[in-house]
């Protein structure tokens, strides 16, 4: 019989598994040390991701006020109300972030999505500020922008193809469906069409909510 895995952290081999740390290293830890290991690791990318914005601010401000405006400009009221959504959760996103991001974790999925889309954004030569996918989804409850279902992906609400940011103010989840059929199409392009093979007044119920909270 094999001898039992030791963590990598203490003498203790209950429940040890192995884990993705510092991707793409993994190590192997009990689920008291696992804990232990990635709350402080959560904890460090939250404040690290605050000075990078801190950093950006500037810029970042200027860049969410341009493309917020525009979108409030749009004559369809379904994608003004997408943009007013936008504005709020971008003002929460930044008022809640270091107080109570730590908490929420990354999926492995997420924090493969977040260098994916860095190295996209870089391609296409748009604004890049980083932002947090976890953080992201809890704000919107890890729904759909556009439809409102359960989201699966994190869509750019205008297209990095089109100069759109990847930045907190332009991404938000979305479900497969909605990610897929909008592409690389604008939002005022898209919007109108896709409400009609959707659940529209969900939608617009929770755009309504999401600004009035
Ligand atoms: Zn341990
Ligand atoms: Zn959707």
């Amino acid at each position: 019989m094999a001898a039992p895995v030791k963590c990598s952290y203490c003498p203790s081999t209950a429940g040890v598994r192995t884990y993705t740390t510092q991707w793409p290293r993994q190590e192997r830890m009990c689920r008291g040390c696992a804990s232990t290991y990635f709350r402080a690791a959560r904890k460090r990318a939250v404040e690290t991701l605050s000075e990078e914005y801190g950093d950006a601010s500037d810029a970042a401000l200027w860049a969410q006020c341009h493309i917020i405006a525009w979108w409030l400009s749009e004559p369809d009221p379904d994608v003004r109300a997408v943009g007013a959504v936008l504005l709020v959760q971008a003002t929460r996103y930044h008022r809640e972030f270091g107080d109570r991001a730590w908490r929420v974790f990354p999926s492995a999925r997420d924090r493969g999505r977040q260098r994916g889309h860095a190295t996209r954004s870089a391609a296409y030569e748009t604004v890049h500020v980083p932002y947090d996918v976890p953080w992201l989804r809890r704000l919107y409850g890890d729904r759909c922008l556009y439809c409102g279902v359960a989201s699966e992906h994190i869509d750019h609400v205008q297209p990095l193809a089109l100069g759109g940011a990847d930045a907190p103010w332009n991404v938000a989840p979305a479900c497969k469906s909605c990610n897929l059929s909008k592409g690389k199409k604008a939002l005022a392009a898209w919007l109108p069409g896709r409400l009609l093979s959707v659940h529209a007044e969900r939608a617009r119920a929770q755009w309504a909510e999401w600004t009035a909270a």
